[in-house]
């Protein structure tokens, strides 16, 4: 056997989890189709940027990457959340659940050089790039990937953490429910005119939901926008001049933060929500969003990952510990209904807030404003929002 598992996507997902099983000692192969693991200096803040619970701040730290992101990245203590149609705010603070900090905002790229620098380190752990999986044979005890170069690898136990449009979850078969939102995310970063200081924005819009992010850039205190879109508004928005653009950006939070100005280019990604029936099929297991992709509205996508990797690796490594077979499949079984049970929560919640949000119905707006209003003055359940925001169960 030429691996004990290979792990197929090195996004943040399937590099954690190679890191984690690595860390223990097992013998990986990480397989991507691109290079993640060339990420230059200048990529560090470009791109996606992840709002990272405390739950997952938990798992850098037991990976040992902590210490290098939170010197990158920048605490949110509060959460500022209203509705453009409406007067009502909502606010979280983390002192209402005796935090110091609800979360972390970290960039994507930052994140994956910490772990990919690791990685590199461990002799048990292969890394192969610009591979793809063609085919899967499963056998009783094993299981055979053939590469697109030809290459013919076996394991125990393949993990699909390829992404939204997952190769391993169509070469298993696992059937999926999916969606389109019919929305794009428009995706920069930006200065602002008044300082965003430690709060996190949430506007809800009739076009779709617009988040502003604090997060530092090289010794800077920069915004991180998320703009969710519906499709024919974003594509005018992309095309827009940058001055234009800020200007709609400014109207649309209500110049909140005073006037903007663009540090980065924007870039655009297509918004949809997936969900696997299962995640696992024989010996193949999904984590990350080949298992689930959701709306980014409350910057939950990555968390969930996360805790997929969490749970995944704690009951392998259990299994290994006892000598057993790693894709025993009682266990995988096990992993796949509890991370199903909060996944489906979370992807509910959000699609709840979607759906309530782009209607113009007048009753639903007023209902809109009465459960802002609720919220804000309902201690319990504003914990309980909170609690979920930042990762504690
Ligand atoms: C605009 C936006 C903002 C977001 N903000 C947040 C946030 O604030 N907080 C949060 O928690 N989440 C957020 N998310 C969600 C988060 O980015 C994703 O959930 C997360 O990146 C998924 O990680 P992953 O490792 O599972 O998959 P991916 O990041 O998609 O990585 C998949 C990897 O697999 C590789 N791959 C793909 N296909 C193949 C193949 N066939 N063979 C081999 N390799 C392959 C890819 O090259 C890639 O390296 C946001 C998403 C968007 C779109």
């Amino acid at each position: 056997m030429n691996y004990e598992a290979i792990i197929v996507g090195g996004g943040v997902a399937g590099a954690s989890l190679s890191l984690l099983l690595g860390q223990a000692g097992m013998k990986i192969c990480l397989l991507d189709k691109e290079n993640p693991s060339s990420i230059k200096q200048n990529d560090f803040f470009k791109g996606k940027t992840a709002s990272l619970n405390l739950n997952s701040i938990d798992l850098l730290k037991k990976m040992g990457i902590w210490e290098k992101i939170s010197k990158t990245s920048k605490d949110f203590t509060n959460i500022e959340v209203w509705d453009s149609e409406g007067s009502s705010v909502v606010t979280f603070d983390a002192k209402e659940i005796s935090e110091c900090r609800l979360g972390k905002i970290a960039h994507n790229n930052n994140l994956l050089k910490s772990i990919f620098d690791l990685l590199g380190e461990l002799p048990n752990v292969d890394l192969l790039e610009h591979e793809s999986v063609l085919s899967l044979n499963e056998g009783l005890e094993s299981i055979e990937i053939q590469t697109d170069s030809g290459l013919n690898l076996e394991a125990q136990l393949i993990v699909g953490a390829d992404g939204s449009m997952s190769s391993i979850r169509s070469l298993s078969s696992i059937p999926i429910r999916t969606w389109s939102y019919e929305q794009t995310a428009i995706v920069s970063l930006l200065e602002s005119e008044l300082p965003i200081n430690e709060t996190a924005y949430q506007i809800f819009t009739a076009t779709g939901p617009i988040a502003l992010l604090p997060v530092r850039v090289e010794e800077e205190d920069l915004i991180s926008l998320i703009w969710s879109a519906d499709k024919v508004y974003a594509n005018k928005l992309f095309f827009l001049e940058s001055s234009e653009f800020l200007k709609e950006l400014e109207l649309k939070t209500e110049s909140k933060l005073g006037r903007f100005k663009l540090r980065e280019e924007i870039s655009s990604f297509p918004l949809h929500q997936l969900h696997a029936i299962k995640y696992f099929s024989k010996r193949t297991v999904l984590v990350g969003d080949s298992a689930h992709t959701i709306h980014p509205l409350a910057g939950q996508g990555l968390n969930l990952g996360l805790a997929d990797v969490i749970d995944l690796s704690e009951r392998i490594l259990l299994l290994r510990r006892e000598g057993r077979d790693i894709a025993d499949e009682k266990m995988l079984k096990a992993y796949s209904d509890s991370r199903e049970k909060v996944n489906l929560r979370m992807m509910a919640m959000m699609e709840a807030f979607k759906r309530g949000f782009a209607s113009t119905n007048p009753w639903l707006k007023l209902g809109r404003n009465i459960a802002f209003s609720f919220t804000n003055e309902t201690k319990f359940l504003k914990k309980k929002f909170i609690k979920e925001a930042a990762g504690i169960t």
